[in-house]
């Protein structure tokens, strides 16, 4: 078992320490050339959308990246990483892999609660010390699109088919249980 872990941008070494506590192998994909076959999943991680799909089309990641998603290699996509997953973004022109068909809006918790935490029941996993920075939420699920959890009635971690998005941080926490499940998810692959 072998996870991709982006490192252009944002809190990727948080996901490769959550990952090697559960004793999964990490490698860092920044250039094309990291993007190889023998990846079971990848982990798109919190940080700056706009700046990590700039980056992401600079290397020539984006299409590949893309390509794969499609073909079913399993991603957990964190805030930043669920808004270059989602097909519509409601305040912001731009779409990235539109792999997963939900509308998100950006930064959607305004400027006084642009950061918090709070414990949060997720589905399947049991309750979590939610992170939230500067995050987003999802305000419409398509067809086929499973809701894991709702903050304040906004629904904030979903799951399609080999697709995990969550708004929050589960790597900014000793909680090992969120990423324990997306594990399970290249498993069954
Ligand atoms: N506000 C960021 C964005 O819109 C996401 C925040 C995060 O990843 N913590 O890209």
């Amino acid at each position: 078992m072998k996870i991709g872990v982006f490192a252009l941008q944002g809190a990727f070494i948080e996901h490769e320490r959550a990952l090697a506590k559960l004793g999964v192998e990490t490698a860092e994909i920044r250039r094309r050339a990291h993007f190889t076959d023998g990846l079971d999943g990848v982990i798109l991680p919190g940080g700056e959308s706009t700046v990590q799909g700039k980056l992401m089309r600079e290397e020539g990641l984006f299409e590949p990246v893309k390509q794969a998603i499609e073909g079913g290699l399993p991603v957990f996509g964190t805030c930043a990483g669920l808004i270059l997953l989602a097909n519509e973004l409601t305040n912001d022109k731009n779409v990235y892999f539109a792999a997963l068909d939900v509308s998100v809006k950006r930064n959607a918790y305004g400027r006084q609660l642009g950061s918090f935490r709070t414990a949060l029941p997720v589905k399947g996993v049991g309750e979590v010390e939610a992170v939230f920075i500067r995050a987003p939420y999802i305000e419409r699920t398509g067809k086929g699109v499973e809701v894991l959890a709702t903050y304040a009635e906004k629904i904030v971690a979903v799951r399609r088919g080999r697709i995990l998005a969550t708004a929050f941080h589960p790597e900014l926490t000793d909680d090992l249980r969120l990423h324990e499940y997306f594990i399970g998810m290249a498993k069954q692959r």
